[in-house]
């Protein structure tokens, strides 16, 4: 798996759909994209973290590797 730097990392392509891989941080707002730590997103600018099975729970299950 390629780990290029850049902003088209934070993006997959899924047909004809973009979709985003990582979320913005809620703290900091659009724009700032936040790191994926495996079990959990942390913000380089803020610091906050959320852990991924909270956000899961909250969005619904779909597509878990
Ligand atoms: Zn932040």
């Amino acid at each position: 798996m390629p780990r290029e730097k850049g902003v088209w990392t934070y993006y997959e392509v899924k047909g004809d759909k973009l979709v985003r891989k990582l979320p913005f941080c809620e703290r900091c707002g659009p724009g700032v994209f936040m790191a994926d730590h495996g079990d959990r997103w942390h913000c380089g600018k803020c610091g906050l973290t959320i852990y991924k099975t909270a956000q899961s729970s909250r969005a619904g299950k779909r597509g878990e590797r």
